[in-house]
């Protein structure tokens, strides 16, 4: 029955944990009755003898015998200033350096935690994988004595920041009722040599003590790859130490839950002096220290950073990897915390909760959790007390494009964003039906003037060549929007250039869409892959037409329905943003005809001629 507890799914109900707690909790009191029996001894004895005394009428020896004992430091009277201030000298100069090698880290206690595996959500295989490191933690010892194992000492979460890998651990050592030490590697470091080290052992030591206390004990390291990178020179993470001694001290350190206690030291060397009296045959046989039951988990972005030697049987020996969430996951995490915040009813809706899920790609849990916190506060600021499906909008828009600022941009410049805009819109919306425009803009958000914000419709982890082809001539659709209506095109191109490049330069060098077959990303080396394709006039000139092809298909485009940017673009400035289905309305207002004609083939030339017909429609170029 033990055994199976190591086999099954959930947490395990039995623990070595909760004996061992128990086991030291009645040697707690086993203790402080041998102490309060020696004192009652000491006090009895003398009653008695008091009362011997009174029988005798001795009453002034009687009174002595009851009196306290009293504390005096015989003949110290004219040297005590000097020895006070010398003490208070030294506890000025040396507390500071005793309390500089102090563990920096923060203990939380199980009940103090307030969340359970059961407040994990949209991460079940982690949460899987973490319950089999627990149990083999809550039962340690059945693995170490009846199945012959070691124990587990340290795991790894690997993941980006947000994830939630310090929630999990958390969960985990409340879930397993031991006391959960965290500590930020950053905390470790110290400007005085020799420190960074000290903290590092006097971390260990409190995590051995509080597992002897309390029958097991979970740190976590955060960012461990600050003092546990690979060490490769003297420089770095380590504070005065440098990255080799950091490292060797935290390798030492994690092998060091065998080590006896002080205890069990001093009772040692008093065994062996006896045994050295003793005939062979005779000697007080010695028990091996328990381990303390400690389990260290450290968090890191960046695990192919970290030394080698951690990553060995015995240390960091398995990696869980913490992801962002998948659709489904955010879904779960929404429900999780929309529960638990006041909102209207209309986000009960199953449909709009998976649509906000489905729109959420790439926020981690932590970016969910405090894009609804941001929807409350615009609730607040419409006088609401709920957060509603405008208000996770409006937040979700913050998030991800930053504040509206005012900008002061003459009538003219505004015009021209809103076209430019509205080229990019009308390109996706024409060639890219697979992917769902969400915001169309001139508010002017961070560095940008205006935006088109699109999206896949799908959750998607790759794309193909034509997908690709479609994304470079979005971003074409600004600057040909601008040639078209004004004649010629603005510097605001300039970003739309670089992801464009960027794409075609990846095409070609990476992704075996272009003429060659050869990867740029098959040579080591320290260059990045776009410049290696652009410093390489060969494949240089493969992206200039792929560059060139995308912009006259939309040259092609755009001037055979030019009466769908200047709607989109007259909305803009009307409205100044169209959030999801109102570009679609707009543009459904003016259909050009079936979808599958909107590309022209090459060759076509729009008729009549579109910048000269253009600048007559335009009143601006009129001007
Ligand atoms: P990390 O350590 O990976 O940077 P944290 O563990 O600090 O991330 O997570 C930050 C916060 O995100 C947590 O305090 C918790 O509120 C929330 N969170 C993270 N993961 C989850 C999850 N799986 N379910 C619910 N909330 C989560």
């Amino acid at each position: 029955m033990e055994l199976a507890s190591l086999a099954q799914s959930g947490v395990s109900r039995r623990s070595d944990v909760t004996e061992a707690r128990e086991r030291a909790r009645q040697r707690r009191w086993r203790r402080l009755a041998v102490l309060l029996g020696v004192v009652a001894a000491w006090a009895v004895t003398r009653a008695v003898l008091a009362t011997v005394y009174l029988a005798d009428g001795r009453r002034a020896a009687a009174r002595s015998v009851l009196a306290l004992p009293r504390l005096s430091l015989p003949g110290l009277g004219p040297y005590a200033p000097a020895l006070l201030l010398t003490l208070l000298l030294v506890a000025v100069i040396g507390g500071p350096m005793l309390l500089m090698g102090r563990s920096p880290h923060v203990l939380y206690r199980p009940e103090e935690m307030g969340i359970g595996l059961g407040d994990v959500v949209g991460a079940d295989a982690v949460v899987e994988e973490a319950v089999k490191t627990l149990n083999l933690f809550l039962n340690h010892r059945v693995l170490r004595e009846e199945m012959g194992g070691n124990p587990r000492r340290g795991v790894l979460f690997e993941g980006p920041p947000g994830t939630g890998k310090t929630y999990i651990a958390k969960a985990l050592a409340a879930e397993a009722g031991v006391p959960f030490l965290f500590v930020s590697s950053s905390a470790f470091q110290s400007m005085y040599y020799g420190q960074t080290n000290r903290k590092i052992r006097s971390y260990f030591k409190a995590l051995r003590s509080a597992a002897r206390r309390e029958g097991g004990a979970i740190g976590f390291i955060e960012e461990i790859d600050a003092i546990g990178s690979a060490r490769t020179g003297m420089s770095g993470g380590g504070g005065r130490e440098g990255v080799v001694g950091v490292v060797n001290e935290l390798l030492i350190q994690l092998q060091s839950f065998d080590h006896p206690t002080g205890w069990q030291r001093a009772r040692g060397v008093l065994v062996d002096s006896v045994n050295r009296w003793l005939p062979a045959d005779r000697r007080i046989v010695k028990r091996a220290p328990e381990p303390a039951n400690v389990l260290v988990i450290g968090a890191t972005n960046r695990a192919g950073d970290l030394d080698p030697a951690l990553l060995r049987p015995g240390r960091f020996d398995r990696t869980i990897s913490v992801d962002l969430p998948s659709r489904s996951g955010r879904r779960q995490i929404l429900d999780y915390y929309l529960a638990r915040k006041a909102h209207e009813a209309d986000l009960d809706d199953p449909d709009r909760r998976d649509a906000l899920a489905a729109t959420t790609f790439g926020y981690s849990p932590v970016m969910l959790e405090r894009l609804l916190d941001e929807a409350l506060v615009w609730a607040l600021r419409r006088g609401g007390h709920e957060l509603g499906w405008e208000d996770v909008q409006r937040a979700k828009m913050t998030a991800e494009l930053g504040l509206a600022q005012p900008a002061t941009l003459t009538e003219r410049e505004r015009r021209t964003v809103a076209t430019h805009e509205a080229g990019h819109a009308t390109v996706a919306w024409m060639v890219a039906p697979e992917r769902k425009l969400e915001v169309l803009s001139i508010v002017k958000r961070r560095s940008s003037l205006g935006l088109l914000a699109h999206s896949e419709r799908e959750e998607r982890w790759t794309a193909t060549q034509s997908e690709v082809e479609n994304l470079i001539r979005i971003a074409f659709g600004g600057m040909v929007a601008e040639e078209l209506f004004f004649g010629e095109a603005s510097s605001g191109v300039a970003g739309d250039l670089k992801a464009a490049t960027e794409a075609a330069a990846r095409m070609v060098g990476s992704w075996g869409m272009g003429d060659t077959l050869v990867s740029v990303d098959a040579a080591p080396g320290p260059l990045h892959p776009v410049a290696r394709v652009l410093g390489d006039d060969g494949t240089a000139r493969q992206v200039e037409a792929i560059l060139e092809a995308a912009r006259d298909d939309v040259r092609r485009l755009l001037s055979a329905h030019p009466q769908l940017v200047a709607a989109l673009r007259d909305a803009l400035l009307e409205r100044d943003e169209l959030i999801g289905p109102e570009i679609g309305e707009v543009l459904a207002g003016v259909d050009p005809g079936p979808r599958s004609a909107r590309v022209p083939p090459a060759g076509h030339e729009p008729d009549p001629a579109p910048v000269i017909d253009l600048r007559e429609a335009d009143p601006e170029r009129q001007a």
